[in-house]
C-alpha cells in the first residue's frame, strides 16, 4: 500500500497569484469545470489518449480497481495542469508523471500536476486508482456508465469538457458469464480463471461525455443496421415483446441511419454501431457512439402497443441515431449550446418520420409532440431562453428541459420556413462538413446559415433563441355587406417587455362547402391580413391551421360548435390546443372545457388527437376541478369515456380510452368493472392488455383504497421478469393504503442510495402524491423542495425537474401553493436555475387558485 500526503505546491500558487496580466490564461482552482479552466486547457492540450483498464468484480459493493495511462500533448509548461477527479483523493494509490512518482496534490475536485514535471510536447500520466461509483450505475449483475454532462470525472481522472475530444483504449476484466459493449469494436476477449477480459479497439475521437460501456448479465442479439453487423445487449425475457421488437428495432435504426446519411451527405461517421437496452434507464436514451443506451421499456413493445407507443419508439431511435452526426461527430464547444444537439436530434428525427409517414401525419405529430410541451414551460414565469449562459459544467444539468427539447424544434422549423428547405439543408451540410470530428457553437452555425439566406438572422435569433416567452395573438375583424373589410392581427408578449416573434403561420376560413387558406407573415406588432379583405364572411376562422405557428392563438367564438366540421385531424388538434390555452388564461371555465373535450371523444377518430384530449381531460379533472365537484362531474365523464370506448372501432383508440377511464374513475360501477378486468385478466372486447397494463391497473385500484388489500401482492406474484419485479416492489409502499408505509417510503428517499433508480422513484412519487392521497401527502411537499439542491448534485440531468413535476404536478390546493410561496420567500438567494424549475412545475398549481371552481 502506498500512503498519500496532500501537499500544496507553493511555487504554483505564487505563479498564479503574481502574474495577473495573463489572468485569462490562469484558471483558478475551483470545484467543477469552470469556463476559464476549459478555455485554458483547450488552448494548451491536444492529442489526448486515455488507456483504461478496469477490474470489475461481480459484487456491486466491491471496489473497481483501475489503471489509467493518460497521454497528451502540451504546448505550454508555464502553469500546472488541473486534471478533473470528483472523488475521495484517497482513491488514488499511485501517480506517475513522465516517469516521476509524485504525491497527489488534490484540490477542489482536481489533481494538480505541477509544472515542474510537465514537458512541452508529449506527456504521460500513469494512475493506479479505485474508480468512483457515482456514474457507474452498479446493479447486482450489471452496470453501465452515464457520464453526460460532466460525470466522467466522477469515475476516472480526465479532462472533462466537450471540446477536448480524445481517443480511448479500454479493457474490462469481468466475471466470466458477463457480456460487454463499449464505443470501440471488440478486439479480443481472454478467459483467465473465473474472469473474462474484453479488449476494445481504440475508439474514434470522442468527448468525455460520450465515452461509455455497459457490462453484465445481458443477452446478445446480432443483426444488421444498414450493412453494418450490429450488437444489441438486453435483459428483457418476455417473448411476447422480444419476438416483434427485435426485428423492428433493427429496421427502425436502419431506416434512420440511411435517411441521415442521405440528408447530410456524410456516411455514418464512427467505426461501429451498437446499442444496449437498460432496465429502468433514467433517460429515454443516450447517444454514445457504438454503444447507444436505451430505456428497455421504450424499445420492447408487444403486439398490443398503441400507435403512440410505436411512434415514441420510432422517435427515440431516430433521435439517438441523429445524434451520431449532430452532437457526436460535431459537438458543442461548451454545454451552453447543449440545446443544439438536442434540437437537431429532435428536428431530424421528425424529418425522418416525415420521410417514412407522409407530410400530413408529420405535421400533426410535430404539433402534438412539441407545442403543448413547449407551452407548458414557456407560459410560466420560470421560462428560460433556448440558449443560456453557463459558467461551470457542474451546473450543466439545469439547462435541460422542455424548452430545448420542444421549443427549439419549433424554432428550427420556423428557421427552415424562413430560409427555405434547400438553403437550410445546404447550410447544415456545410456546417457538418466544416466541423466534423470537432466542435462548434451556435454563432458558428448562424454565421454559415447567414450566407444561405437574405433574411436577418441576427434579429430573428435574438428573440427566438436568446429570449424566453411566447406571443399572445389576438385579432380584430369587421364586416360590411357580409364581406371582410378589415382584418388585423395583434401580437403581444405574454409577459416582460413588448417584443415581436417573427414567424409565418396559416389561417383557414371555413365556409359551408369550402375553405380558404391564407398564409400570413407575422413580423410586426400589428399585421393587416390584406388578402382577406373582400372575402365573404366565413362561418368561422381557424387560426394556426397548419399547426406551425407559436403562441397563444385566438379561438373564434363560433369554432367550438363546429369542431367536427373540420375534416383534417391537424385542424382539430390545433383547435384543441388553442382551446386549452384559452382555458388556462381564464377565458373558458375548466368545467365547460371538460364537458366539451369529453363530448369530442366519441367523434374523434385520430389516435393522436384522442391521446391529446385524454391528456387534457386528466389535467383539467385533477388540477382544475375541486374534489366535491369532481365527484358530480365524474359520472358524466365516466359515461362519456366508456361510451366512446364502445363506439370506437380501432383497438388503439379503445385502449387510449380504457387508460383514460382507469385514470379518472370514482364510481362503484367503474371500480367493479375495472376490478373484474384486473382479476380475470380479461380485457374488454377489442383491447389487448399486457402485463405492464395490468400492473398499472393494479396500482390505480390500490390507490383508491380498494377493499381487496391483496391486489398488490397478487400482482407481484404475476410478474416474472426480475427487473420488473424489483421495480414493482420498489413502488408498492408508495401506493400502500397504510400511511405509515408511505411515510417510511418518503423518509427513505432522503438517502441518495434509495433514489438511484430515478425512473422508479418518479413512478412511485406519482402515486404517493396522487390527488386522492393529497390530504396525507401534502406534508411531504416542503421537504421535497428542501431536498432539491441535493437532488441536483446527486441525480442525473433530468431528475430535479422530474422530481418537481412528479411531486407537485397534480396539486391544486391553496395549502400546496402556500408551501411553494413560503419556500421561495424564505430562501431569497436560492439558486436561480432551480427557482425557475420550481416556477415552471408549480405554474398550474398557482393558476388553479384562480381557475378552480
Ligand atoms: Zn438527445
Amino acid at each position: 500500500m502506498y500512503r498519500y500526503l496532500t501537499i500544496l505546491f507553493p511555487l504554483l500558487v505564487v505563479l498564479v497569484s503574481c502574474s495577473s496580466r495573463k489572468a485569462v490564461n490562469e484558471p483558478p482552482v475551483e470545484k467543477g469545470v469552470s469556463k476559464s479552466l476549459a478555455v485554458y486547457r483547450k488552448a494548451v492540450l491536444t492529442d489526448i489518449h486515455y488507456h483504461l483498464d478496469l477490474d470489475i468484480p461481480a459484487e456491486k459493493i466491491k471496489p473497481i480497481l483501475a489503471h489509467e495511462v493518460l497521454s497528451f500533448n502540451l504546448s505550454s509548461t508555464r502553469l500546472g495542469l488541473q486534471v478533473d477527479f470528483k472523488e475521495d483523493p484517497s482513491k488514488i494509490s499511485s501517480l506517475v508523471i513522465n516517469g516521476h512518482q509524485i504525491e497527489s496534490n488534490y484540490q477542489q475536485e482536481h489533481l494538480i500536476l505541477p509544472a515542474a514535471y510537465l514537458v512541452k510536447g508529449k506527456n504521460e500520466l500513469q494512475i493506479e486508482f479505485t474508480a468512483g461509483d457515482a456514474a457507474l450505475n452498479r446493479n447486482p449483475d450489471y452496470l453501465y456508465t452515464l457520464f453526460v454532462p460532466d460525470r466522467a470525472r466522477t469515475a476516472f481522472p480526465c479532462f472533462d469538457q466537450p471540446d477536448l475530444k480524445a481517443v480511448y483504449t479500454l479493457s474490462l476484466k469481468l466475471p466470466k458469464s458477463w457480456k460487454a459493449i463499449a464505443n470501440g469494436e471488440l478486439k479480443d476477449s481472454v478467459i483467465t480463471g473465473g474472469n473474462k477480459t474484453y479488449h476494445f479497439k481504440t475508439s474514434d475521437l470522442l468527448s468525455t461525455y460520450h465515452f461509455a460501456f455497459a457490462a453484465g448479465n445481458f443477452q446478445l442479439y446480432t443483426g444488421l443496421v444498414g450493412a453494418k453487423t450490429t450488437e444489441f445487449l438486453y435483459r428483457e425475457t418476455d417473448q411476447a415483446k422480444l419476438a416483434p421488437s427485435l426485428p423492428a428495432i433493427f429496421s427502425i435504426h436502419s431506416a434512420a441511419l440511411s435517411y441521415y446519411e442521405n440528408w447530410t451527405g456524410i456516411p455514418y461517421p464512427f467505426q461501429k454501431f451498437g446499442f444496449v437496452a437498460i432496465p429502468d434507464f433514467q433517460f429515454g436514451g443516450m447517444e454514445h457512439p457504438g454503444a447507444i443506451q436505451y430505456k428497455a421499456s421504450s424499445l420492447f413493445l408487444d403486439a398490443g402497443a398503441t400507435k403512440d407507443q410505436l411512434n415514441s419508439r420510432n422517435n427515440l431511435i431516430a433521435h439517438e441515431t441523429a445524434h451520431m452526426w449532430f452532437g457526436d461527430m460535431v459537438t458543442m464547444d461548451w454545454f451552453s449550446d447543449v440545446w443544439m444537439k438536442e434540437v437537431f436530434a429532435n428536428f431530424m428525427a421528425d424529418k425522418s418520420a416525415e420521410n417514412a409517414g407522409g407530410t400530413e401525419g408529420y405535421a400533426l405529430k410535430f404539433l402534438i409532440d412539441h407545442f403543448p410541451a413547449a407551452y407548458a414551460v414557456d407560459r410560466t414565469t420560470g421560462a428560460n431562453p433556448i440558449r443560456q449562459p453557463l459558467d461551470n459544467l457542474k451546473d450543466a444539468g439545469s439547462l435541460y428541459g422542455n424548452i430545448i427539447y420542444h421549443k427549439a424544434p419549433v424554432m428550427m422549423q420556423q428557421l427552415e420556413n424562413l430560409m427555405g428547405k434547400t438553403a437550410f439543408q445546404q447550410g447544415i451540410r456545410e456546417y457538418l462538413a466544416k466541423y466534423a470530428r470537432s466542435n462548434a457553437s451556435w454563432p458558428d452555425l448562424i454565421q454559415i446559415l447567414d450566407k444561405h439566406t437574405p433574411a436577418n438572422l441576427k434579429q430573428w435569433n435574438k428573440i427566438w433563441v436568446n429570449e424566453s416567452g411566447r406571443p399572445l395573438i389576438s385579432y380584430q375583424i369587421t364586416y360590411q355587406d357580409q364581406k371582410i373589410n378589415h382584418f388585423e392581427l395583434i401580437q403581444k408578449a405574454e409577459y416582460g417587455t413588448q417584443r415581436v416573434w417573427p414567424q409565418t403561420f396559416e389561417l383557414t376560413l371555413f365556409y359551408p362547402s369550402s375553405v380558404k387558406v391564407i398564409k400570413v407573415n407575422l413580423n410586426a406588432e400589428k399585421t393587416q391580413v390584406k388578402e382577406a379583405v373582400g372575402m365573404a364572411k366565413p362561418v368561422f376562422i381557424l387560426f394556426n391551421s397548419a399547426g406551425d405557428g407559436y403562441g397563444q392563438w385566438p379561438v373564434d367564438a363560433a369554432l367550438p360548435q363546429h369542431l367536427f366540421a373540420m375534416e383534417k385531424p391537424l385542424h382539430r388538434a390545433t383547435a384543441y390546443i388553442s382551446l386549452y390555452e384559452q382555458m388556462l388564461s381564464g377565458k373558458i371555465t375548466p368545467a365547460a372545457m371538460l364537458s366539451s373535450f369529453g363530448g369530442a371523444l366519441s367523434k374523434e377518430q385520430e389516435e393522436l388527437n384522442i391521446k391529446l384530449l385524454t391528456g387534457y381531460i386528466s389535467t383539467i379533472y385533477w388540477q382544475f376541478i375541486i374534489p366535491a365537484k369532481r365527484i358530480q362531474l365524474s359520472a358524466t365523464l365516466e359515461k362519456q369515456i366508456w361510451g366512446a370506448l364502445l363506439q370506437q372501432q380501432s383497438s388503439n383508440n379503445k385502449k387510449q380510452l380504457f387508460k383514460a377511464y382507469q385514470d379518472i374513475f370514482t364510481s362503484a360501477v367503474a371500480r367493479n368493472r375495472l376490478y373484474q378486468v384486473w382479476k380475470s385478466q380479461q380485457a374488454p372486447a377489442g383491447i389487448s392488455l399486457s402485463e405492464d397494463d395490468y400492473t398499472s391497473l393494479a396500482f390505480s385500484l390500490a390507490v383508491r383504497d380498494d377493499a381487496d388489500q391483496s391486489i398488490l401482492m397478487v400482482q407481484d406474484t404475476r410478474i416474472t421478469n426480475t427487473d420488473r419485479k424489483k421495480r414493482f416492489e420498489f413502488i408498492m409502499p408508495a401506493v400502500s393504503s397504510d400511511q405509515r408505509k408511505r411515510d417510511q417510503f418518503f423518509k427513505e428517499l432522503k438517502s441518495p442510495a434509495n433514489r438511484q433508480k430515478e425512473s422508479n422513484v418518479l413512478a412511485a412519487l406519482y402515486y404517493l402524491h396522487h390527488p386522492l392521497r393529497q390530504s396525507s401527502s401534502l406534508r411531504y411537499l416542503k421537504e421535497s423542495l428542501g431536498m432539491l439542491e441535493e437532488i441536483k448534485s446527486t441525480g442525473d440531468i433530468f431528475f430535479p425537474q422530474s422530481w418537481l413535476q412528479a411531486s407537485f404536478g397534480l396539486y391544486q390546493s391553496k395549502q400546496a401553493a402556500a408551501i411553494v410561496r413560503n419556500f421561495l420567500e424564505t430562501n431569497p438567494g436560492y439558486n436561480p436555475r432551480l427557482k425557475a424549475k420550481i416556477l415552471q412545475n408549480t405554474d398550474n398549481l398557482m393558476r388553479a387558485e384562480k381557475l378552480v371552481q
